[in-house]
């Protein structure tokens, strides 16, 4: 069995799954991840410098949260997260939808948010040609 060093407390566990740090330390990033999604459920376009304040978890992990996917930026934050191809301003995840397309050619289809099967408000892109 392996045996590894947790990146973050530095205690040692068996990886389980593939996880790269240890289970006490992956509940501690759950419970952060909640605290910033409940937080932006009770306060929509809250100001990310705010949920940071308000939650006590960085910008920067709010950030890696959304580009992962695993949070979108409301509308009032939209300004917030930019494409990393085209720049333009973006919800979730790393690229716009065209780029994520483009991408998906040469990479794989996960980046594809997940948005696209969802109406609830979400701006569509389709030029109609
Ligand atoms: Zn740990
Ligand atoms: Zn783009």
């Amino acid at each position: 069995m392996s045996i590894k060093n947790c990146p973050k407390c530095k205690k040692i566990f068996s990886p389980v799954g593939g996880s790269l740090i240890c289970r006490e330390c992956m509940k501690l990033e759950e419970e952060e991840f909640e605290k910033v999604r409940n937080y932006l459920r009770d306060n929509r376009g809250a100001d990310i410098n705010k949920v940071a304040e308000e939650t006590e978890v960085s910008t920067k992990k709010i950030l890696k949260y959304l580009r992962e996917g695993r949070l979108e930026v409301s509308e009032g934050m939209a300004e917030f997260l930019k494409c990393e191809k085209c720049g333009i301003s973006i919800r979730s995840g790393q690229y716009c939808r065209a780029c994520s397309k483009k991408v998906s050619k040469n990479l794989s289809s996960l980046l594809i948010s997940k948005e696209e099967n969802k109406s609830g408000g979400a701006k569509m892109h389709i030029r109609r040609n």
